[in-house]
């Protein structure tokens, strides 16, 4: 089975890359543009791995992954947050929330398949 990927991302355009980035790899890869489309993405298809904008309209990022951490099925699942910019104080606000890693845009797509595949692996030796 391939591993599920959640996007979280309002921008149509960061959305596009972030899928021509992973599409090689044969995840299976999931969207979502707002807070509440992604728990409900989140749940009913129960992803491998989450990829957070922190910058969504209605709920932030970081609000819908304080909302996921709270619930059993998603307490272990890694949450990549993705910021617009690198502010100060950031990394520390995202890792409260609960995200276990953090990339700013613009988005690498050299990084980003990188650290997915980091965070997936990690979670691999976490369950044997
Ligand atoms: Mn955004």
């Amino acid at each position: 089975m391939p591993k599920k990927i959640l996007i979280v991302e309002d921008n149509s355009q960061n959305m596009k890359v972030e899928l021509m980035a992973l599409r090689p790899y044969g995840y299976t890869l999931l969207q979502a543009t707002d807070g509440e489309e992604a728990l409900e993405i989140a749940v009913n298809n129960k992803p491998d791995l989450i990829i957070m904008d922190i910058q969504l309209p209605e709920i932030s990022g970081l609000e819908v992954t304080r909302r996921l951490r709270q619930m059993p099925t998603f307490s272990h699942t890694p949450i990549i947050a993705l910021t617009a910019y690198a502010m100060r104080g950031d990394r520390e606000r995202v890792i409260e929330a609960g995200c276990d890693a953090y990339l700013s845009k613009p988005i690498s797509t050299r990084e980003l398949p990188r650290v997915v595949a980091e965070m997936l692996s990690e979670r691999r030796q976490d369950n044997t």
